[in-house]
C-alpha cells in the first residue's frame, strides 16, 4: 500500500510560514524589505492592534505587473535570483520567495500595485493560499500590502502571541534596526491610528536622534574607515553615556541588521579601560562587505551572519573605533592627570600655614553614656540591637583593617570626640559612640537601608514623598526593557516617580522620589532593569522588594562621599530609626560595635 502523499501548496505554505512568520513583527520585517528591494524611497507603516488585525505597508517603489502580482504569492516567486550563482552576489534584502507564499497561507491580504508605465493597477485578495478575486483598479504607483487578521486559520500561532504592548514593542524594535541603516528612505509608522515616527530622509545621526531623542544628537562619535575589505560607517557612544545593558547596539552588514558576538566584542574591546565595569557602550555601525565575501547560505530570517575574512574585519573595526574614541582618550588622560583630591589653590607666596591643633576635652570619656539627646535616640533604638556581633566576629579581612586603621586614629586622639560628633574614615565609614562601645558604620549601606526603608514605605502606604523636576527627563530603553518597564510603572509611582509613556520606548519622568538625583535616571532605570531580570533579585521575596532594593542600592551614597557632621548625624538618626538598622537591603552588615574592653584588651 502507498502511503506517500504530496501536501498541497496551502498546506507546504502554511508549515514554511511558520518558520518564515512566527508573529506580526516578523511579517512586517518582510513586507519593509520587500518595498525596500523595490526600490521605494517613501515606506509607510501602518499597525492595528499590534499587527493583530492589521499590518499594512505602502511603497512608492516599482509595482508590479498584473500577472507579477499574482505570481508574488506563489513558493519560490522572487524576481531577485534567476540561478544558482546570483546567491553569491545578493544585494537585495530577500531572494527566497518565500514571505509573501507563506504571509499569504496564514493571513487575508489585500495586495494593490502598479508600475509606472501602466495606466490603472492591480488588486488582488487572497486568503489562506486562495485567490478571492483580482481587479484592475485605478491606484498610485507602487504598492500596498495589507496583512489582515494574521494567523486567523492557525489558532495555536494566534493564542502564543503576548499581549498587544509586547508584540508592538517586537515591531516597534524591526522598525528601528530596518530605517536606522536606510536613512535615504522616508518612514513613518502608525499604530492604532496614531503617527509615532515620521521620519525623514537624512543622515544617519538625523536618524538616531529622530529614534531615540534629540540628546543622542550630542552622544556619539563618528567612525569612519575604508580599507579592501570593508567600509565602515557609523557613530559610537562616547564612554560618559555607556549603559547598564548592551540594547542599544546596532551593526548592521550591507542594509541588514546582524548580530555578530565576535564583531561585537571588537568595538567593546575598543573601549578597554575607557568604562566602568558593568557598563557597555552604545553604537550603531554600519558595514559594506563584498555580498560573495558573506557566507548566505544562512535562513533570511536570522540575524546570524558569517564572514570569510572575519578575523580581518574583527582588527579594522577594533582599530577604527579606538580611532574614533583617541581624541577623547587623550582628552581625558590630560582631564584626569591630577587626582581631584590635589586640587588646592596654591598659597600665596610667603604664606605659612598654622600648626595644626587639636582641641580636646581631657575629662571626656568616650564610653560613659552623656544623654544628649542624639544619643538617648540612640539608646532608645539600640534597643533589641544587642545580637551586633563584637568586633571579633569580624570576617571580612578588609574590615578588619579599616577597623585597624580607625583604633590607630583612635589611639592618636582618643578623646577629641564628643559624644554626639561622627568621624568620618576613609570617606567610607562613619564611627560614632553609643552605650555599647564604639560603632562603625558604612555610610553606603546605611543610606540604602534608610533608603529601602523609605521607597517600599511609600510603596506600602502610597504617601511618597517626590520632587518635581524642573526639566522633564526622557528615558529610552530597547524594546525589550521598555516592555518590562511599562510593568513596573505602577511600582514606581508608588515610589515617587511620576512617568508616563511617550512612545513605545521612550518615557517622560517628570518627578522622581525625594532622595534622587536626575541626571542619573536613565542610568538607574537600566540599572533596576538589569538587576530585576538578573540572578540577584532572586533572594528578594516580591517584586517590589527587589525594586526597592535596587533603587535603593543606586541612590545611596557612595564611598569616597565627604560627609558633614550634620549628614553623618542625620543618617546615623536615620538608620537607627530603621526596624532592621543592622544588615542591608542585600543582607551585608551595616554596623560593626566595637566594645570598650576589648579596645582597651590590646
Ligand atoms: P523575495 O523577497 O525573497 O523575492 P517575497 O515573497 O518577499 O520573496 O516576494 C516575492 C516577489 O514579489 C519579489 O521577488 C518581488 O518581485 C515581488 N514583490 C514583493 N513585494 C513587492 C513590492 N512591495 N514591490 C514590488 N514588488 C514586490
Ligand atoms: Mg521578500
Amino acid at each position: 500500500m502507498d502511503i506517500i502523499n504530496i501536501l498541497p501548496d496551502s498546506v507546504a505554505n502554511q508549515i514554511a510560514a511558520g518558520e518564515v512568520v512566527d508573529r506580526p513583527a516578523s511579517a512586517v520585517k518582510e513586507l519593509l524589505e520587500n518595498a525596500m528591494d523595490a526600490g521605494a524611497t517613501q515606506i509607510d507603516l501602518i499597525i492595528k492592534d499590534a499587527g493583530r488585525t492589521l499590518i499594512q505597508v505602502i511603497d512608492n517603489g516599482c509595482g508590479m505587473s498584473d500577472s507579477d502580482a499574482r505570481l508574488c504569492f506563489e513558493r519560490h516567486a522572487t524576481s531577485k535570483i534567476h540561478k544558482a550563482d546570483d546567491l553569491f552576489a545578493i544585494h537585495t534584502m530577500g531572494f527566497r520567495g518565500e514571505a509573501l507564499a507563506s504571509i499569504a497561507a496564514i493571513a487575508q491580504v489585500e495586495l494593490r500595485t502598479r508600475q509606472h508605465d501602466n495606466e490603472l493597477g492591480t488588486t488582488i485578495h487572497i486568503e489562506g493560499s486562495q485567490v478571492i478575486s483580482q481587479e484592475p483598479t485605478a491606484c498610485p504607483i507602487g504598492t500596498s500590502l495589507a496583512v489582515k487578521n494574521l494567523f486567523f486559520n492557525v489558532p495555536a500561532r494566534r493564542n502564543f502571541l503576548k499581549k498587544d504592548s509586547v508584540e508592538f514593542s517586537h515591531i516597534e524594535e524591526v522598525f528601528r534596526r530596518v530605517t536606522l541603516i536606510h536613512q535615504d528612505i522616508g518612514f513613518t509608522l502608525t499604530s492604532n491610528g496614531r503617527q509615532i515616527y515620521d521620519l525623514k530622509a537624512g543622515s544617519m545621526l538625523q536618524r538616531i536622534s529622530q529614534l531615540f531623542g534629540n540628546p543622542y544628537k550630542e552622544r556619539f562619535f563618528n567612525v569612519e574607515e575604508e580599507t579592501d575589505v570593508v567600509r565602515i560607517k557609523g557613530f559610537v557612544g562616547k564612554p560618559e553615556y555607556a549603559r547598564k545593558t548592551r540594547g542599544e547596539q546596532y551593526l548592521f552588514v550591507n542594509g541588514r541588521f546582524i548580530k555578530h558576538p565576535a564583531l561585537s566584542a571588537a568595538v567593546e574591546k575598543a573601549y578597554t579601560d575607557l568604562l566602568p565595569e558593568h557598563t557597555y557602550p552604545s553604537y550603531f555601525i554600519g558595514l559594506q562587505v563584498d555580498p560573495s565575501r558573506i557566507d548566505i547560505n544562512i535562513h533570511p530570517t536570522k540575524t546570524e551572519v558569517k564572514f570569510v575574512d572575519d578575523h580581518a574585519l574583527f582588527a579594522i573595526l577594533r582599530s577604527a573605533v579606538k580611532k574614533a574614541l583617541g581624541q577623547f582618550t587623550l582628552a581625558t588622560e590630560l582631564a584626569f592627570d591630577t587626582p581631584e583630591e590635589f586640587n588646592i589653590a596654591p598659597a600665596p607666596k610667603g604664606y605659612m600655614p598654622p600648626e595644626p591643633k587639636i582641641s580636646y576635652n581631657p575629662s571626656y570619656n568616650p564610653f560613659r553614656a552623656t544623654p544628649t539627646q542624639t544619643h538617648l535616640h540612640l539608646e532608645k533604638d539600640l534597643k533589641g540591637f544587642n545580637d551586633i556581633k563584637d568586633f571579633k566576629d569580624l570576617k571580612d579581612p578588609k574590615d578588619l583593617r579599616d577597623l585597624k586603621d580607625f583604633k590607630d586614629l583612635n589611639d592618636a586622639t582618643p578623646q577629641s570626640l564628643p559624644t554626639s560628633t561622627c568621624l568620618q574614615v576613609q570617606n567610607k565609614y562613619i564611627v560614632t559612640t553609643l552605650s555599647s562601645g564604639l560603632a562603625i558604620i558604612d555610610q553606603q549601606r546605611a543610606h540604602e537601608r534608610i533608603l529601602f526603608d523609605r521607597l517600599s514605605h511609600s510603596a506600602t502606604q502610597s504617601l511618597s514623598l517626590s520632587q518635581t523636576l524642573l526639566f522633564p527627563v526622557n528615558c529610552q530603553f530597547s524594546a525589550a526593557d521598555a516592555d518590562l518597564f511599562s510593568e513596573l510603572l505602577p511600582e514606581l509611582r508608588d515610589y515617587g516617580f511620576a512617568v508616563e509613556p511617550l512612545s513605545q520606548c521612550t518615557f517622560v519622568v517628570t518627578a522622581t522620589p525625594a532622595d534622587m538625583k536626575e541626571g542619573e535616571l536613565q542610568s538607574c532605570f537600566d540599572q533596576m532593569l538589569a538587576d530585576y531580570k538578573g540572578a540577584t533579585m532572586q533572594k528578594f521575596s516580591n517584586r517590589n522588594q527587589a525594586l526597592c532594593a535596587s533603587l535603593a542600592h543606586q541612590m545611596a551614597i557612595r564611598p569616597g562621599k565627604v560627609l558633614s557632621q550634620e549628614e553623618m548625624q542625620q543618617l546615623v538618626a536615620d538608620l537607627f530609626a530603621c526596624p532592621m538598622a543592622e544588615t542591608a537591603p542585600s543582607g551585608k552588615k551595616i554596623i560593626t560595635i566595637v566594645k570598650p574592653e576589648e579596645l582597651l584588651k590590646n
